[in-house]
C-alpha cells in the first residue's frame, strides 16, 4: 500500500529495504486520485509529468545523487505558480492562466527532488473555510463526503487525508492550513510570517500570507519547511534567518508553561465535543507534569473584525491587477476599456471576493480610512502586543483550530459574518506574525476528526515541532 507511509522516512526505508520506487509510489497516488474524481481534491492532475519526473528521483536515488525529499509527492494548492503550468487560485477570471514563472517554494522543493503530482482544488483566491467559493466546485471531505474539508486549502487537505500524495503545500493567511488540516485528520503548519518567501504566490493579503505544508507527520513538516525556508532576493518581507535547525525533529518531554484561552471552554459558540477535546488534551498535559492556566484575552472579540478589515483592504488591493487587460479572463461582451473592466471583473469573480473587493475598497476610502483601516492597524498592533505578553509568560497558546468539526455542503452559515466568526482561533496567529499548527487528535462520535492548535513564539518552529511531535504521542 503506497498510500500508507505516514513520513518520508518510512518511504526511505521502504526505497531501500523492500523495492519500493518513486514510480510505484505516484502510481499509488494516481490510482487513488482517479478512484476519488468526485472528492474533487484537485484542479488538474499532472499525472504524466509525475511519472516521468519518478523515473528521473528514481535514477538519482541509484546513483546516490538525490535530494531531500526524494520519494516526496506532494500536491500543491491552486495559487502556487509553478512555470509552464495553469494557476487559477480556483477562479473564473485566471482559469486559463499559465504560470510564467516558478515560485521560490516550487523551486526549491523541485530541487531537493520532489515530485509535483497536481494542483488542488481551494476557495477563490484562498477566501473562504469551506472550499465552497470555488469556481470548480466544493471539495468533499473523504471522513464524509457530505461534508467540507475546511478551507482554503480544502483540496490539499483531502489529497493528504486521503492518500493521494504524500503531503500537500497549502497558504495560510487567517487559518488555510490550519483550519482544513483540523477538518480532514491530517497536520497543517502556518510558520511565522517571514519565514518562507511569498513570491510565485496569487496574493491575497500581503501582510498575512503564509506558505505551509499539511503533512501526515511532524517530521516531514519539519523537513518541508526546512526546505521551502529562508532568505529569497524576491519577498524583501523575508527574515534573513535559515531554518537547518529544524530538519529532526524529536520529541520535546521537557515541562512547559502553557495558556489557554478560558472562552474556548466557556463561550456557547464552540461545539462541545470540540470543547470535551481540549478539556481532555488540557488534563492530558497537566498529568505528565505541564503546567497548564486559563488566560484571558481581552481583544478577542476584536480579532476577527481587524482581521477581516484588513484581510479585506490589502485584497482590494491585490485584486486590482485582474482587470481583463493584464491576466486571465476578458469579457467577450467588453467594448471599450471601462466595459473591458466592468464587465471582466463582474464576469470573472465569484460572489465572496466581489464582496470583499467592496468592503476593501469601502475601508480604504478617504472617508472611512480612518474609522477603519487605520484603527483596525492599531488594534492589530496591540493584539500582537499582548499575544506577545502571553507568549513571553508561557511556551504555547493552546485552543481548538476552529469552534467545529467539518459540516455539511451548502449547510453552513448563511451570514457571512457568522463564517467570519469561525475564524476566531486561527487569526490571532496570523494577526501576530506567530507560528501555529494543528494537530489531528482523535475523532469526534460521528467520526469526524477534531484538530487542536498551538501556537509559539516568533520564529520558534523548532520548539512548536518538537512539541507537537510529542503532544501527538499523549
Ligand atoms: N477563512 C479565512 C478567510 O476567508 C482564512 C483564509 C485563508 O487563510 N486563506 O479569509
Amino acid at each position: 500500500m503506497t498510500n500508507s507511509y505516514s513520513s518520508l522516512g518510512q518511504i526511505r526505508d521502504g526505497i531501500a529495504q523492500e523495492g519500493l520506487t518513486v514510480v510505484k509510489l505516484v502510481n499509488g497516488y494516481l490510482d487513488k486520485i482517479w478512484a476519488n474524481t468526485h472528492l474533487n481534491a484537485f484542479n488538474e492532475v499532472f499525472a504524466d509529468e509525475a511519472l516521468a519526473a519518478a523515473v528521473f528521483v528514481d535514477e538519482r536515488v541509484k546513483a546516490g545523487t538525490a535530494g531531500k525529499l526524494a520519494g516526496m509527492v506532494i500536491a500543491i494548492k491552486d495559487n502556487i505558480c509553478y512555470k509552464g503550468h495553469k494557476v487559477s487560485a480556483s477562479s473564473k477570471i485566471l482559469e486559463n492562466f499559465t504560470s510564467i514563472y516558478s515560485s521560490t517554494v516550487v523551486e526549491r522543493l523541485l530541487a531537493e527532488d520532489a515530485v509535483i503530482i497536481g494542483r488542488c482544488n481551494c476557495d477563490e483566491f484562498a477566501m473562504g473555510a469551506s472550499n465552497e467559493n470555488s469556481f470548480f466546485g466544493p471539495a468533499r471531505n473523504f471522513a464524509d463526503e457530505k461534508r467540507v474539508p475546511g478551507g482554503s486549502s480544502g483540496g490539499s487537505a483531502v489529497a493528504v487525508q486521503a492518500g493521494m500524495c504524500h503531503a500537500a503545500i497549502g497558504t495560510d493567511t487567517g487559518g488555510s492550513v490550519r483550519q482544513p488540516a483540523s477538518f480532514c485528520g491530517v497536520i497543517g503548519l502556518k510558520p511565522t510570517y517571514g519565514r518562507i518567501s511569498r513570491h510565485g504566490i496569487i496574493a491575497y493579503a500581503s501582510s498575512f500570507d503564509q506558505v505551509g505544508p499539511i503533512t501526515r507527520s511532524v517530521a516531514d513538516s519539519a523537513l518541508l519547511l526546512e526546505v521551502m525556508a529562508g532568505p529569497d532576493e524576491y519577498d524583501s518581507t523575508l527574515i534573513n534567518r535559515t531554518a537547518k535547525e529544524l530538519r529532526s525533529v524529536v520529541s520535546d518531554p521537557s515541562p512547559k508553561k502553557i495558556a489557554y484561552l478560558q472562552e474556548a471552554i466557556s463561550s456557547p459558540g464552540v461545539d462541545s465535543e470540540v470543547k470535551n477535546n481540549l478539556v481532555k488534551y488540557i488534563e492530558k498535559l497537566r498529568a505528565a507534569g505541564h503546567t497548564v492556566k486559563p488566560i484571558a484575552f481581552d481583544l478577542l472579540e476584536y480579532l476577527v473584525p481587524t482581521y477581516y478589515i484588513l484581510a479585506m483592504a490589502e485584497a482590494s488591493s491585490n485584486l486590482s491587477r485582474y482587470d481583463g487587460v493584464h491576466y486571465g479572463y476578458r469579457s467577450p461582451a467588453a467594448v471599450d476599456l471601462v466595459s473591458t473592466y466592468k464587465r471582466s471583473r463582474s464576469e470573472g469573480f465569484g460572489k465572496e471576493v466581489k464582496r470583499r473587493i467592496m468592503l476593501g475598497t469601502f475601508v480604504l476610502s478617504a472617508g472611512y480610512y480612518d474609522a477603519y483601516f487605520a484603527k483596525a492597524q492599531k488594534v492589530r498592533r496591540m493584539i500582537r502586543e499582548q499575544t506577545n505578553a502571553i507568549l513571553k509568560e508561557y511556551d504555547f497558546i493552546l485552543t481548538p483550530t476552529a469552534p467545529e468539526t467539518a459540516f455539511e455542503i451548502g449547510k453552513g452559515p448563511k451570514d457571512p459574518v457568522v463564517t467570519y466568526l469561525a475564524d476566531i482561533f486561527t487569526v490571532q496567529a496570523s494577526l501576530t506574525g506567530a507560528p501555529a499548527i494543528s494537530l489531528p487528535t482523535g475523532n469526534n462520535s460521528k467520526g469526524l476528526p477534531l484538530g487542536l492548535q498551538l501556537v509559539a513564539r516568533h520564529f520558534e518552529e523548532r520548539e512548536l515541532l518538537d512539541f507537537s511531535k510529542y503532544f501527538l504521542e499523549l
